[in-house]
């Protein structure tokens, strides 16, 4: 981290103009550790030193990272006309960073969702030359058997120019619904979906949960999100 006036460190946190701040500042409204300063030019580090504007601590940072227990019917998308959408579920303090989905699940797809306004980290992760591995729980029709754990991993014919990159196929049980993990390292549009179409399997319940070494915390229930840990943060990096 680096140093910065404490008045645009004020204002890039949306407390008003810099002439504004000056003001508040020279009438005692703002204190660093815990000492009021009335020189806006000061320069301080926003990361290590403790901040107050009118007695109430500042949580200095530009990005904000959460991980959602995406429910089925609500949509990956920052907006939409007509169904709610994933930061319909997440409280003002985080909407003001102005999060988006890394990624899609579909609409009926539940599970981990990262929501981040951190661009840099949203790319790594999706950016096809990466292949960060996204794990499932899946619920198929029919039965499943070691043709098509092969089959998984010798790519699918799925109607894309190439076939899948090679995936894994985590049989749990085999039924009239059976019941599987599987690992990817793409993304194509109803990726899963069609991998079970093409062997003639239809799936009925997917739920995504890791993400590149992440995984879905099982405390959050259906609709639920909390910030990553910093651990988190740096295994994603
Ligand atoms: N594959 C799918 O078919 N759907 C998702 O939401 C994610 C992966």
């Amino acid at each position: 981290s680096k140093k910065e006036r404490i008045d645009k460190i004020l204002a890039n946190l949306g407390y008003g103009s810099r002439k504004d701040i000056k003001k508040n500042i020279k009438s005692g409204m703002v204190k660093v550790n815990n000492e009021v300063i009335k020189n806006n030019s000061i320069k301080i580090d926003p990361y290590k030193e403790n901040i107050k504007f009118k007695n109430k601590k500042i949580n200095y940072r530009k990005f904000i990272y959460l991980m959602l227990n995406k429910p089925s019917g609500v949509i990956s998308a920052t907006e939409d006309n007509h169904s709610k959408t994933v930061i319909d579920l997440i409280d003002d303090e985080y909407k003001a960073f102005n999060p988006f989905p890394v990624g899609r699940l579909d609409k009926d797809t539940e599970g981990l969702l990262i929501l981040t306004n951190d661009g840099d980290l949203a790319h790594k992760l999706l950016s096809p030359k990466k292949h960060v591995d996204k794990k499932y729980y899946v619920k198929v029709e029919g039965y499943l058997d070691e043709n098509d754990k092969t089959a998984f991993k010798e790519g699918l014919d799925i109607g894309e120019k190439n076939i899948t990159l090679p995936a894994e196929l985590d049989i749990k049980k085999s039924n009239e619904i059976s019941e599987c993990y599987v690992i990817i390292r793409e993304g194509k549009f109803h990726q899963i979906k069609r991998m079970f179409i093409s062997l003639g399997k239809k799936v009925i319940y997917l739920k995504r949960i890791s993400m590149g070494n992440v995984e879905l915390d099982s405390n959050l229930k259906l609709g639920e999100y909390r910030e990553l840990t910093s651990k988190e943060i740096d295994i994603l990096n």
